[in-house]
């Protein structure tokens, strides 16, 4: 957290402007009800029934849930009915069913698109090229309501070569507002490029290893 707000500081940015998603993926219930006592409200989540498990258990405290990981087409109701956000949409169809498929009597769902920044064959994410049309086409569905743009960048050594796919996603994301979409959330940042993304705008980092130590082979 000290690092949230030392990169905040660098930037001239106020640390309250960028907010701190745990990754908990791969994390027992003790592990989040440990961070959730120290004020940790937010976490996310890769894996659909490992996510329904824990907040079972967790249905005591009064937590935020974000689902980050690849979305199957046909998990999108449990994903609909369980989470406060998700960040990896990134085709208009799962948009659309977690639109029709959201309760009514919650809130609408928190959304933001993927967005294959680094261009890789084997990554999920839309490209900066179909992103204009993708996010005019969710921002009219009902249930719903687009935040931002979210990212998972190659691995890059170095800040300046970590801040260039960064600095891409702030330019999409103000285009987007320009032309019409009143967006507020980029998430990017994650245990090793934190401060990069802070540098670039981000106003929501994704932290899992920083926080909890390494993970399993699994995560
Ligand atoms: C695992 C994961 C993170 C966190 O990664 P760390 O390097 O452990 O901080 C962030 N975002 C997504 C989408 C992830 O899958």
């Amino acid at each position: 957290m000290t690092r949230i707000e030392r990169a905040a500081m660098r930037s001239g940015r106020s640390a309250e402007e960028i907010q701190l998603l745990a990754v908990s993926k791969t994390r027992s219930a003790d592990e989040l009800r440990t961070l959730a006592a120290l004020g940790i409200r937010r976490f996310g989540e890769n894996y659909l029934q490992e996510a329904l498990d824990k907040q079972a258990q967790l249905a005591d405290l009064a937590l935020e849930w974000h689902f980050i990981g690849p979305i199957q087409s046909n998990k999108t109701r449990p994903i609909a009915e369980h989470f406060d956000w998700v960040h990896s949409v990134d085709r208009l169809k799962l948009a659309q069913r977690l639109s029709a498929q959201r309760p009514t009597g919650l809130p609408p769902l928190n959304l933001c698109l993927q967005v294959n920044i680094s261009g890789e064959a084997s990554k999920s994410g839309v490209t900066l090229e179909q992103l204009p049309e993708l996010a005019h086409a969710v921002a009219t569905l009902p249930n719903l309501r687009l935040r931002g743009l979210m990212c998972i960048p190659a691995p890059a050594v170095g800040e300046n070569a970590q801040r260039e796919p960064l600095h891409s996603m702030a330019e999409a994301k103000a285009s987007l507002e320009t032309s019409g979409l009143p967006l507020d959330t980029l998430s990017m940042g994650m245990s090793s490029d934190l401060e990069a993304a802070i540098l670039e705008g981000a106003t929501l980092v994704r932290i899992g290893t920083a926080l909890f130590g390494p993970r399993g082979p699994r995560g």
